[in-house]
């Protein structure tokens, strides 16, 4: 089946190549790109509430720590102001000679052993000191000047001192708490506390916490990683440095400024801050980030920072972001799949419907073609019909043609029965009236003879009419005729003519059985031989050939005389009804036209020949009973 090509609707060239090519040139960077979008979106939303997982929890942790840093420092502030209820301290304040000092010495060591501070010592209103608990050391502090250190100018004035410096005697870093000794409203000395925090930064680095504490100045004073101590948290401007450096509060230490490679400000307290990476915390990376929140510690103008490091969180956020890039990924390549499946789905039906169109314009078509054989079979069924019709007309026109020819052949031979009947009529008169005078006479043989020649006489004319009855007779196309008896009836009906005629007869056939009536097969004789005898009536030596022989199952009978022949015009003629040659009542031109119907009723046919030596033959085929009868004629 083929489909019309036109019926397919496919998009026109340039409106569908140009969006594909697009397509294909934008689609793949556009995915690329959203995927480090929406990567990277997932990577920043993990990290924000990460990051704010992490400050709610790191919160609680700055909480617990910070407060334990806060008990570290405030259980030594109720020490120093122990000492002015200590009588033997007011004693070597008031009056500062050897035995009252030992005495003190003796007194502070002790104290300084159950209270597991780093020493204790007294100083008189001038900053020396007067009594110390490391009196028995090397370095001992004992009549030391401190009166630079600011926790003395501070007790010294009443005011709590609160310092954390770095010891100018032996360099070592410590807490220092002073307050002034009061006597009847009076400050007559100073007591100070040195306390060592290290076993907090120790519990830091064991428990893997990551904090520092930073003082007033931004200096960080205690941290977990001991490269971060004494570092400046915020620049110091110049004076702040010279101001320090001469108060020696740490010392010689350089104070350099503790810069991190980025800092970000998240709220009150929180920053993200990034450090070059630290040997002994991350080994494989350059830098490394924490969320540092800060809570100021009470009684004290320090700050303590926890530091949180944010590098899990960071992996996590970058597996996020490289998840969400995946996924979206991923689902890019099904939804591109899914509509390439689509476009194929629709393509497909669109074919489909093109088909099933095509399909019925051609069932449409064969619909139409369909009725329009069936209105034709239906016409040619009717012409059929009027064919058949117009044949039975034709057939029955025809037998009543034959019937008129043979009505016109009696009319014909009316006269010459008339004239044939007549003389034997005349004879019979004669004889009969003879034979009864022979009787009266008689003469019994004579009139016996008469009565014999009587009989014959009457057994011509009853043949005479016989075959005229026979003639008149109105046969069917079926039966089988005796062509030997056929041609003796045929002469025995044109008897008179032929005997006014000298004519010299050949016959040369076989007398065979034909299919054909046996009346038919005499009228189309005596058509055909009395034809030829009005063509010889002028031919002083007539003769007539009857020559048969057997061509392809059927018999042919040439009927041939020498007579004046046929003229080259009337030979096309002869065939057709009513064509006649023949002087008023002599010819009806019937003859030829019915006796080639006849033949070709029993499937034979008349042909005419005009032989060269003058004359005309008539060749009549007509199929034999037996085919295989009279092979040789
Ligand atoms: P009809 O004999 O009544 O004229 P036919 O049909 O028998 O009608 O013959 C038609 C014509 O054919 C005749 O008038 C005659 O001119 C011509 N014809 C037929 N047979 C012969 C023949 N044997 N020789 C010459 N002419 C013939």
């Amino acid at each position: 089946m083929k489909c019309d090509p036109t019926l397919y609707r496919a998009a026109p060239p340039s409106l569908a190549v140009k969006p594909r090519l697009i397509r294909q040139l934008f689609l793949p960077p556009l995915i690329i790109l959203l995927m480090i979008g929406l990567g990277y979106i997932g990577f920043w939303t993990s990290e924000y509430y990460g990051i704010r997982a992490l400050s709610e929890n790191g919160e609680r942790q700055l909480e617990l720590h910070a407060r334990t840093v806060e008990s570290e420092i405030s259980k030594y502030t109720y020490l120093p102001s122990l000492l002015e209820l200590e009588s033997s301290v007011s004693r070597l304040l008031a009056d500062p000679n050897p035995e009252h000092r030992q005495k003190v010495n003796d007194y502070l060591e002790g104290l300084n052993r159950r209270s597991r501070s780093r020493a204790i010592y007294v100083m008189d209103t001038t900053g020396r000191v007067l009594a110390t608990s490391n009196w028995r050391d090397v370095d001992s502090y004992l009549g030391e000047d401190l009166s630079f250190r600011a926790y003395f100018q501070n007790a010294v004035r009443g005011q709590p001192g609160r310092f954390y410096g770095i010891g100018s005697t032996n360099g070592e870093p410590g807490y220092y708490l002073a307050h002034g000794l009061e006597e009847h409203g009076k400050i007559i000395g100073v007591a100070v506390v040195k306390v060592r925090l290290e076993a907090l930064e120790e519990r830091w680095q064991r428990a893997r916490l990551e904090a520092f504490v930073s003082d007033e100045n931004g200096i960080i004073i205690l941290s977990s990683d001991p490269a971060r101590r004494l570092k400046a948290l915020r620049p110091l401007s110049e004076d702040t440095k010279e101001r320090l450096a001469r108060s020696l509060q740490y010392y010689w230490a350089t104070l350099n400024e503790l810069q991190p490679l980025a800092r970000e400000q998240l709220n009150e307290g929180t920053e993200k801050l990034t450090f070059p990476a630290n040997s002994e915390v991350v080994a494989d990376d350059k830098e490394v980030s924490y969320l540092a929140q800060t809570r100021p510690l009470s009684d004290t103008p320090w700050n303590f920072t926890l530091l949180t490091p944010l590098k899990d969180l960071r992996q996590a956020a970058v597996n996020q972001g490289i998840l969400v890039a995946v996924a979206f990924a991923l689902v890019a390549f099904l939804l591109i799949a899914w509509n390439e499946r689509r476009k194929v789905i629709a393509t497909r039906l669109a074919a489909r419907e093109a088909l099933q169109e095509a399909n019925n314009q051609l069932e449409r078509r064969i619909a139409e073609r369909t009725t329009d054989l069936r209105a034709s079979n239906e016409r040619l069924k009717a012409q059929i019909r009027e064919r058949r019709q117009a044949e039975e007309t034709l057939r029955r026109a025809q037998d009543e043609l034959v019937q008129a020819g043979k009505l016109a052949a009696i009319g014909q031979m009316s006269t010459s029965i008339a004239h044939e009947l007549n003389q034997p009529l005349a004879a019979l008169r004669t004889l009969s009236g003879n034979t009864v005078r022979f009787l009266e006479r008689g003469a019994l043989d004579t009139a016996s003879a008469n009565l014999k020649t009587i009989n014959e006489l009457i057994d011509r004319m009853g043949r005479i009419t016989a075959s005229l009855r026979s003639f008149a007779r109105r046969g069917d196309d079926q039966g089988e005729a005796s062509l030997g008896k056929a041609v003796d009836a045929a002469f025995q009906v044109l008897g008179s003519r032929l005997d006014s005629l000298p004519i010299t007869l050949h016959r040369d056939f076989a007398s065979v059985q034909l299919l054909i009536d046996q009346t038919r097969l005499e009228q189309i004789l005596v058509n055909l031989i009395g034809n030829a005898l009005d063509a010889m009536q002028a031919q002083p030596a007539p003769q007539l050939w009857l020559e048969g022989k057997t061509v392809d199952g059927k018999y042919r009978l040439r009927v041939r005389d020498n007579g004046h022949g046929i003229d080259p015009e009337a030979r096309k003629h002869l065939f057709e009804p009513f064509f006649t040659t023949k002087p008023g009542e002599l010819g009806l031109g019937l003859g030829l036209t019915l006796s080639a119907s006849l033949a070709a009723a029993t499937g034979g046919n008349l042909a005419v020949e005009h032989p060269t030596g003058g004359g005309t033959a008539f060749v009549l085929s007509l199929p034999l009973a037996s085919p295989h009868q009279a092979e040789s004629k």
